[in-house]
């Protein structure tokens, strides 16, 4: 079948022909492989479909009447922004991908510590502009060249700053959404036309259908302004940097600390969690960062990289230097934190609290960790995110398992289990990344009190190589996920978007296919909650299957 010819000459009557195509040579580039950290489904091997054609709206009337088309036409449509992950390429060949590039404003409000944003204003430039205003805002994980819109209104998008600003969905106000069957829905203060300064407004919360924890990852609609929070920034309004490419370092502020706090053993390191998550002002970024390359290359990788001239077949070279292999042993179990003083007495305060909670679990700074040129480095790197280059570094792809996110507490004692697993697993295989079994990377915490933390374990594979892909998948599917069942911990991280594509074709799954699926689930009620809704906005079923239905006349007794 091909793209509906009428619906074509509709489209390009609302956008003009500059900004819609059927060429195959661009369509081609909105696809993606599927061997991909961003699918976190397992590294499958197959692509997304090619879509029927790509637009690209310039303004919500636009969004607007493209998303009547599709529904007059009944096309399958999936809006995308930055295109980090795989869960915004369409899911069938006559699909209209809507790519949202085009709009791209903000505006500030400063003295209610707001900003609205467009879908394509990135990380990088709402911070920009939001530490010239003495803010900042919190920065998905997943890095700085990314929309804080798609993140904050679709999926996930906690990181390091997680701990002191929040995740996405607590930085999540009013929202302008264009719903599947093309209306449009102002929620919050904005719904009763009121500014945007509250996600909330009279009656049931729109924002649980829209947003909830983890998002609908484009499967409800369109998102085209959103409004989310700003947190205070007393560091400098443009950050400083000296050094060269790939290393560039902040020139070191008197109010900015980085340090990576080691600990003897796993209690120490859940102990340290819980106080820096109970006392949420004390870190403003939290982050196991480097140990992603492994606890036995860590160091040696950050050594690399600062050379302007070093390469990966430097590393073993690296990993002989006594300094490094004493503080690499030193390191195993680790935490990056960043720590920002609002007043020179808060500033030593917060010193004095890092050193106390160090002192009660007998932990200690890396001294590796502490040479100037380091800490420079890694507080651009976190403070920005501006390197997940570096999350591809070792042979060209990962995938992120286990997810132990749950009670630190619970999650930490399996650490040490789930190390010893993939130790024994590369006895017998040679497609992943020897990188010392505990290469677990993530966020220090949510708010909350002492909210989760998000960790997961890279695997590192070839994406190129189909025995790679295929150990990268056993893997997760026949060793961690099992782990994860022993301990209750739910679905493995490498399994989270599983029902979401064929993992052959990348098509979405029918509403029939999810039936099958969904029927014995343990708890069906959350699927026909989320069929009901979809049938009241989303009557067309037009926007993919990242969102899990289940018809209620399909519950097994
Ligand atoms: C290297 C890497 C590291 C990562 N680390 C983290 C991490 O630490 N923390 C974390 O939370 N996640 C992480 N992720 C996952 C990441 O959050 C998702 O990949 C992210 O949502 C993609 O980001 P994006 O901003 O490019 O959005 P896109 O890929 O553009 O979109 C993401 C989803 O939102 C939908 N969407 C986009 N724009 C709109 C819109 N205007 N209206 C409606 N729906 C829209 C898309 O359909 C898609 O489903 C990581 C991913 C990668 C590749």
């Amino acid at each position: 079948m091909a793209f509906n010819q009428e619906a074509y000459k509709e489209l390009e009557l609302i956008v003009g022909k500059r900004y819609v195509t059927q060429d195959i040579a661009e369509r081609e580039c909105y696809r993606s492989i599927m061997a991909e950290s961003s699918a976190h489904s397992g590294p499958f091997d197959g692509e997304t479909p090619i879509p029927g054609a790509v637009i690209l709206p310039g303004s919500t009337e636009e969004v607007q009447a493209i998303v009547k088309v599709c529904n007059k036409y009944d096309i399958h449509f999936k809006a995308c922004t930055t295109f980090w992950s795989v869960m915004g390429f369409v899911g069938d060949e006559d699909s209209l991908q809507i790519d949202m590039k085009r709009m791209k404003k903000m505006e500030f409000h400063e003295r209610d510590q707001y900003v609205i944003v467009e879908p394509y204003c990135i990380g990088a430039v709402v911070q920009v502009e939001a530490m010239k205003r003495g803010f900042n805002v919190n920065m998905a994980g997943v890095g700085c060249s990314s929309s804080t819109l798609a993140g904050a209104s679709s999926w996930v998008a906690f990181g390091p700053s997680s701990c002191f600003m929040g995740v996405a969905s607590e930085n999540f106000l009013a929202v302008e959404w264009v719903l599947p069957n093309g209306e449009i829905l102002r929620t919050g203060s904005l719904g009763s036309g009121g500014d945007w300064f509250c996600g909330e407004g009279p009656g049931p919360s729109t924002r649980a259908i829209l947003r909830g924890t983890q998002g609908t990852a484009g499967s409800f609609g369109v998102c085209t302004r959103l409004a989310v929070r700003l947190h205070p920034w007393p560091g400098p309004t443009v950050l400083p940097s000296y050094g060269t490419i790939p290393a560039y370092k902040l020139v070191p502020q008197w109010n900015i600390k980085t340090y990576t706090l080691n600990f003897p053993d796993w209690d120490g390191y859940a102990n340290t969690i819980n106080y820096l998550s109970q006392n949420q002002d004390i870190a403003y970024l939290g982050h196991r960062q480097y140990n992603m390359w492994g606890r036995y290359i860590k160091l040696a990788m950050i050594k690399m990289l600062l050379d302007p001239d070093g390469q990966l077949a430097d590393v073993p070279k690296y990993m002989e230097d006594p300094f490094i292999k004493e503080q690499t042993e030193k390191c195993r179990i680790d935490l990056q934190v960043v720590i920002v003083g609002m007043t020179k007495r808060d500033m030593e305060w917060k010193e004095k609290a890092i050193d106390e909670i160090l002192r009660r679990v007998n932990g200690w700074k890396n001294e590796f960790m502490l040479q100037p040129e380091v800490q420079d480095w890694v507080a651009l790197y976190l403070l920005r995110l501006g390197h997940k280059n570096l999350n591809y570094t070792l042979c060209s792809s990962y995938e992120g398992s286990g997810g132990l996110s749950n009670n630190v507490f619970v999650t930490s004692q399996v650490m040490e289990e789930y190390h010893q697993l993939r130790e024994e697993f590369d006895k017998t295989h040679n497609g992943l990344a020897a990188t010392g079994g505990d290469s677990e990377m993530g966020a220090l915490s949510t708010l909350g009190g002492g909210g989760i933390t998000g960790y997961e374990f890279f695997q590192w594979f070839d994406r190129h190589d189909r025995s790679s892909i295929d150990d990268c998948r056993d893997f997760i599917q026949n060793y961690s996920q099992k782990l994860c069942d022993k301990y209750g911990f739910g679905t493995d991280m490498g399994n989270w978007n599983n029902t979401a594509r064929h993992p052959d074709t990348g098509y979405y799954y029918t509403q029939e296919e999810q039936n099958e699926m969904f029927a014995g689930a343990p708890q069906p009620y959350l699927f026909t909650y989320q069929f009901l809704i979809k049938k009241a906005f989303n009557p067309k079923d037009l926007c993919g299957s990242y969102y899990r239905t289940l018809d209620p006349a399909c519950l097994k007794k």
